[in-house]
């Protein structure tokens, strides 16, 4: 049975004062649901979870159904209210920051305080926090809120990690969309490094940068399917064997001929005559009359399914 009321976290020792949301030192509590009203769309029982002023400062709404939407709210929440923060380190390396060697009133504690500012803000969105428990038993309930993870934090989605990239750095939001479409979201990284390099383009460029990936992707695609296909013949190739009919030896290359044609009996065979000695006239007369004539006995043979299942080597071949 649900219970109404709400019930403190198990915190370990190491954590009593730290905040669940962002392992920041902790000093309230935030209550899901905060409103006693709303236990109905809740999916486990109604929790109270330590978290620093800020967390709990960060408005929620009425409709969040586990502690992991909640998470994933305040989540998103810091990462838009510390997006400039976090900007210093998708522009800048720290390096970078101590070789500028910013001085001056305004500049001097930019370089002093950036890259810590930035420590601050990326360990606070990534924190994890610690498994839930209540009175020693884990809460029953999976989180379902993650769908895209980049670079060790977590995103309700690719649009929302899209969404902190764009606000977190000046890179063109429209680009990074279209070039998403294109890769995928696994090849985020590499849409993203795209994009990093074309930053406050005109939109004629957009396009010329879009068409020319697109084009990319289109012949790795076409050069997978060339490798996947020859992978696949090589493949047939060795698993072909030879066959003796009536002493006359069909020798591999013919039965390969056959199955890449997709003959089936000696019709097929016979309509193809013709490509049969066209293809093989380098090896001689001889040899492409005499391996034709034991591919039409060997297409003969194949008709009669006893012979076929106690001696035909190829039977599982697609000649069948
Ligand atoms: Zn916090």
């Amino acid at each position: 049975m649900k219970t109404t009321a709400h019930t403190l976290i198990d915190i370990p020792f190491e954590f009593r004062h730290t905040c669940w949301f962002c392992g920041e030192p902790s000093s309230a509590l935030v209550q899901l649901p905060r409103a006693s009203a709303n236990t109905q769309c809740l999916e486990h029982a109604p929790l109270t979870i330590p978290a620093c002023k800020e967390c709990h400062a960060i408005k929620l709404s009425k409709h969040l159904r586990s502690v992991w939407a909640l998470r994933a709210h305040i989540n998103q929440a810091l990462i838009t209210k510390y997006a400039k923060h976090l900007g210093i380190g998708e522009s800048w390396t720290e390096q970078e920051l101590i070789d500028c060697d910013f001085s001056g009133a305004i500049l001097g504690g930019f370089g002093d305080s950036a890259w810590k500012m930035y420590e601050i803000a990326k360990q606070r969105i990534s924190y994890q926090g610690w498994s839930i428990s209540l009175e020693g038993v884990p809460l029953d309930s999976i989180d379902d809120t993650v769908h895209f993870t980049f670079e060790g934090i977590d995103y309700t989605s690719i649009h929302h990690c899209i969404d902190y990239f764009a606000t977190a750095t000046d890179i063109d939001k429209e680009l990074l969309v279209e070039l998403v479409n294109i890769l995928s979201a696994e090849r985020f990284d590499y849409a993203l490094k795209i994009a990093k390099l074309n930053k406050r383009i005109s939109p004629y460029r957009r396009d010329q940068i879009v068409e020319e990936v697109r084009l990319q992707e289109a012949e790795q695609q076409e050069a997978l399917h060339i490798r996947e296909m020859d992978a696949l013949q090589n493949r047939t190739h060795s698993l072909v064997s030879e066959v003796t009919i009536s002493g006359v030896v069909v020798p591999v290359f013919a039965i390969q001929w056959a199955i890449e044609k997709g003959i089936k009996n000696l019709n097929d065979l016979r309509d193809l005559e013709d490509d049969y000695f066209d293809d093989f006239a380098h090896l001689g007369g001889a040899v492409a009359f005499q391996s034709y004539d034991g591919l039409q006995s060997y297409m003969t043979a194949r008709t009669d399914l006893t012979w076929v299942n106690s001696n035909d080597p190829n039977r599982d071949l697609c000649t069948g």
